[in-house]
């Protein structure tokens, strides 16, 4: 027969042990130390909310990108606060995202320039294909069979012309194991809000400068991509001197 575990003492004693600690006066004093502690912690902490979020407003109201690796470490750590503070002031989810990616392109813009195009790498979602493809799924993503049925055909042949190694891929996976195989040192990664926000997460713990290119439609098929907007980042280069 299973030895029984004696919930009851050991309610009894835990019981004994907080008297003990709140009748003795050093016991008291620690209890209140680590009170005091936490409360300061926590208002420590929603301080810091606070200025990120008057900075980010601040940025938008500007048009410009005020204190950004302030703001990029409170989207690192606490972004769901953000967005609970936000909310109220009208500030929605996407606003924010779109916010974030135009201050992350603006930090890599520099770094990404420098880099060779030899170096870089274009990752485009496969939703951009044409229902009708005939190209199929290989472990690099999508070969693109230039059949004319999606503005694919021209902007793959463009950007390989420029240099690029271009990827069109079904998700991330591909992407991690597209960079670990290539190892690019700067990626540019075209799809959604979502997947250009957690993308450039993504490349920044990989190490790889990321910029990001949002779709101009959602959705799962036959979307279309910010072309303009993709041949304006892919000719980032950094001037010679
Ligand atoms: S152009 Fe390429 S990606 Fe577009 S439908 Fe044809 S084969 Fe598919």
């Amino acid at each position: 027969m299973k030895p029984s575990i004696g919930w009851d003492k050991i309610i009894n004693h835990l019981h004994s042990f907080a008297f003990m600690v709140l009748e003795s006066q050093p016991g008291a004093h620690a209890l209140m130390l680590l009170g005091g502690g936490l409360i300061l912690l926590l208002l420590l902490f929603l301080l810091f909310a606070f200025i990120v979020v008057g900075v980010v407003f601040l940025s938008i109201k500007q048009g410009k990108f005020y204190f950004p690796r302030l703001i990029r470490a409170g989207f690192a750590y606490i972004e769901g606060t953000i967005k609970n503070i936000c909310a109220p002031f009208g500030l929605k989810e996407a606003a924010l995202t779109i916010f974030f990616i135009q201050l992350h392109n603006k930090m890599s813009e520099g770094d990404f320039a420098k880099t060779e195009i030899k170096d870089r790498a274009i990752f485009l979602p496969h939703c951009l294909r044409s229902l009708e493809c005939p190209a199929s799924l290989s472990e690099e993503g999508l070969f693109c069979k230039h059949c004319g049925k999606c503005e694919l055909d021209r902007s793959v042949t463009e950007l390989e012309e420029m240099g690029y190694r271009v990827f069109i891929v079904p998700g991330s996976t591909f992407i991690g194991r597209m960079v670990k195989k290539y190892k690019p040192r700067a990626i540019i990664g075209v799809g959604c809000l979502r997947e250009i926000k957690d993308g450039l997460k993504f490349a920044d713990g990989l190490g790889v400068v990321a910029m990001g290119v949002v779709n101009r439609t959602d959705g799962c098929v036959e979307t279309l991509a910010n072309w303009p907007e993709l041949m304006k980042v892919a000719s980032l280069q950094a001037l010679k001197v």
